[in-house]
């Protein structure tokens, strides 16, 4: 079977890879180059714990599959590629530096608890033990010891280099103008004017795949999610751990290099820089981390996380015999990358058995 996947972010890079594996021939198609998306903009935590919130169990199952299958993925990707992905599972602090952010990790650690998640109470004093760079006047945190972090420009551009070693086709700056249908089966997709055709085709391009949707389920479900990061340097390696707080995160890498996240702007698309939000993100983090006060700044950027109405991605598929979607992904895009391969994987070998795949079903919409 000929397929091919509309845009070359992390799910389409990754589910790509996934249908090389399974025999099958795969063209992604990008708009702009490969990776250069959401992906590459994102600070590359695999938040199995410190993402999810009491609101979020539905979200849970693609959680557990995707921290299962990590440890695989990353050994795997990086013996064939020959690169280095950026993976460390030091695990996360969630820090609670007022009252509000204490309660609410204590509902976090009883739904963590619930649901079988390794979370555990920290005082003061034994955060700072960990975490010696941070102030000793927070509130308490919860150690999540099974959050693993990567680095996403590393990963897309492994996964850029295992798709193409294993034979798979990469379109760059060819933009899908239209998904084609034949007696409600999906055909090919037309691009510059000419067609591609194929015995199935995937949706994966980010906050814009609404537009290929027509007027089926889900394209009006998909929302926009501006977030701006900045990457600090500081003199010594200050962190051990992924920090995250209930207004920014700081996430460590091998070098001296901190990524600060981010804004979150509902509905903005444009990728323009604010240097008054930027500053507003580090005072933050210097109350609880006061030791980033002398760091430089060596690089600001902004991507658009793909959001969805319900806050859960779709993943299934659609109206039309042949075409599926993998979207919707919103925070969690770089984790939830191989489930999401495998999910998608199932539908196009007419598997639908997939734990908790219902509630990811773009036909959720169709009311
Ligand atoms: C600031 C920030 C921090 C983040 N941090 C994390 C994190 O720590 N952990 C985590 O898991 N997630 C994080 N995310 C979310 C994550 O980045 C996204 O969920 C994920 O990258 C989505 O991947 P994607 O492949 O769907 O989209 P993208 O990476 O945006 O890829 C979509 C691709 O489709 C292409 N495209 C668009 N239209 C077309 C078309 N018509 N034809 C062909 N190609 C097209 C685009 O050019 C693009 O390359 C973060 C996001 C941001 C912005």
């Amino acid at each position: 079977m000929n397929l091919i996947i509309a845009g070359g972010g992390v799910i389409g890079l990754t589910l790509g890879w996934r249908l090389l594996k399974a025999g099958y021939r795969a063209t992604i198609l990008d708009r702009a180059e490969a990776g250069r998306g959401a992906s590459w903009a994102a600070a590359g935590m695999l938040a199995g714990a410190s993402e999810l919130g009491p609101d979020d169990a539905a979200a849970l199952a693609l959680s557990s599959q995707s921290q299962s299958l990590w440890p695989s993925f990353k050994a795997e990707l990086e013996a064939i590629s020959g690169s280095d992905i950026g993976y460390r599972d030091h695990g996360t602090i969630l820090v609670a530096a007022h009252q509000a952010a204490l309660d609410a990790l204590h509902d976090s650690h009883r739904f963590y608890t619930s649901q079988g998640i390794h979370a555990e109470f920290l005082t003061p004093s034994q955060v700072v033990e960990r975490e010696p760079a941070m102030a000793p006047s927070i509130l308490g945190a919860l150690m999540c010891k099974d959050d693993i972090q990567v680095d996403p420009r590393k990963l897309v551009s492994a996964l850029r280099s295992v798709f193409l070693m294993s034979g798979g086709k990469l379109m760059e700056h060819c933009a899908v103008e239209q998904v084609l249908t034949v007696d409600g089966r999906a055909t090919g997709v037309s691009v510059n004017g000419s067609t591609l055709d194929a015995d199935a085709v995937v949706l994966a391009c980010g906050w814009e795949t609404g537009s290929l949707l027509g007027g089926s389920f889900g394209s009006e479900a998909l929302t926009p999610v501006k977030g701006q990061i900045v990457s600090l340097l500081t003199d010594v390696s200050l962190l051990h751990h992924v920090l995250r707080a209930d207004d920014f995160y700081l996430v460590q890498r091998d070098d001296y290099e901190i990524v600060l996240g981010a804004t979150s702007e509902r509905g903005v698309t444009d990728l323009s820089l604010d240097e008054r939000r930027l500053q507003e993100l580090f005072e933050r983090a210097c109350r609880v981390v006061p030791g980033l006060r002398g760091a430089k700044i060596k690089d600001h950027w902004a991507g658009i996380r793909p959001g969805s109405i319900d806050g859960l991605p779709l993943i299934g598929p659609t109206d039309a015999e042949g075409l599926f979607v993998a979207t919707g992904h919103y925070r969690n895009g770089i984790f939830w990358a191989p489930a999401t391969a495998e999910l998608i994987l199932k539908y196009i070998n007419g598997d639908v058995s997939g734990a908790g795949a219902n509630a990811f079903l773009p036909r959720r919409f169709a009311a």
